[in-house]
């Protein structure tokens, strides 16, 4: 039989996704935390591995509500963020708009569930376009629209006012997603939630040392949560990630740390890449640095050769790579391996 013939016509034409592991020294390349949390490990001695996990998360979403200061109603959990921007969209639809360059999973998924999508580009300094967006939205009258604040890859937040003003003139539903609020110096628009009932707010654990887990969650209108709830596959998150996370996230002292280490890491990282020669960074409010050399594939190359792995974003961002925010140690032979390579490139 010709089993690619039997393919969807929108599934044949996607290509997997690549996450390939490539072997290195020091990885800088997929915004995780250098900082684990071994010690949450040790509640996984108490699960029964013959039950199905609690379909409904409750101990993890109220502890949730609790830190968020919202109602467990207005929480959703997903298998990371990733499976909750699949369920929004297979719950509303498209067309799906969002702005480039931004996260890649919102397009990838748009076309994996047939939906067409409208992207928009930013402007110079990477902030949204509100007139060409609300231009758009006129137009094409998205269903859905994802807006990464901070945005991955550039790192800087959009404009709230702007935000704002998208989140009022949309005929569909704005999904705020602040995968790295954690890392940010604004406040983020949890507060919001309550004077616009089409808004959104996804988060996820990822990006702050729980990546392994895979738990993500949205927080939204009950009736948003209600109706998203209806796709969602009843043990989506397993009794693993739900035990280790509620633990992780009891150790509020830990995360704190850990976050503060990035966050004036990061500060460390922009200055000494600004003192380089023909590196170029990016102000940054997450947990990476968008940085614009002159060869950067080369560049990419070099550091690589020398065991440091970080993203090739210059198919998306013209002449840039990313790199992850690492331990104090990493981000110093980062930087001094950086140096030398663009030294030795004169
Ligand atoms: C990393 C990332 C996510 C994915 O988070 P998971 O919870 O690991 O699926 C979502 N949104 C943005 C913008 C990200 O960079």
């Amino acid at each position: 039989m010709n089993i690619k013939r039997l393919v969807k016509k929108e599934v044949s034409r996607l290509r997997a996704y690549n996450a390939k592991e490539i072997p290195c020294r020091i990885k800088l390349d997929a915004n995780e935390s250098p900082y684990d949390f071994r010690p949450a490990l040790t509640v996984a001695k108490d699960i029964s591995t013959n039950r199905y996990p609690d379909p409904d998360a409750a101990k993890l979403k109220r502890l949730l509500a609790g830190h968020l200061g919202v109602k467990e109603e207005n929480i959703l959990q997903g298998n990371g963020s990733d499976e909750l921007i699949y369920y929004l969209i297979a719950t509303f639809g498209g067309p799906v708009l969002y702005p480039v360059p931004t996260f890649s999973m919102y397009g990838i998924i748009a076309r994996a569930l047939g939906e067409r999508t409208v992207e928009v580009p930013l402007d110079a300094e990477f902030d949204l376009d509100a007139d060409k967006t609300l231009q758009a939205i006129r137009k094409e009258k998205p269903k859905l629209i994802f807006l990464s604040s901070p945005n991955n890859p550039t790192g800087n937040c959009f404009s709230s006012g702007k935000i704002l003003k998208i989140v009022e003139k949309a005929a569909g539903i704005v999904v705020v997603d602040e995968a790295y609020q954690p890392f940010s110096s604004e406040k983020g628009f949890l507060p919001l939630l309550k004077d616009c009932n089409n808004l959104v707010i996804m988060r996820t654990l990822s990006k702050i040392g729980l990546a392994a887990l895979r738990v993500g969650f949205m927080v939204a209108g009950a009736e948003i949560v209600a109706e998203v709830n209806k796709v969602r596959l009843p043990f989506n998150v397993n009794s693993l990630s739900q035990s280790i996370a509620v633990a992780a996230l009891k150790d509020k002292k830990r995360l704190r740390n850990a976050v503060k280490t990035i966050m004036s890491e990061r500060d460390r990282l922009f200055e000494g890449m600004q003192k380089i020669e023909g590196v170029r960074p990016f102000p940054s409010e997450a947990n990476f640095i968008l940085f614009a050399v002159k060869s950067p594939d080369k560049v990419y190359g070099a550091l690589l050769q020398k065991g440091i792995l970080v993203r090739n974003i210059n198919d998306a961002v013209r002449g840039c790579l990313r790199v992850t925010v690492g331990t104090p140690e990493e981000n110093s032979a980062f930087l001094k391996t950086l140096a030398g390579i663009i030294r030795n490139a004169r």
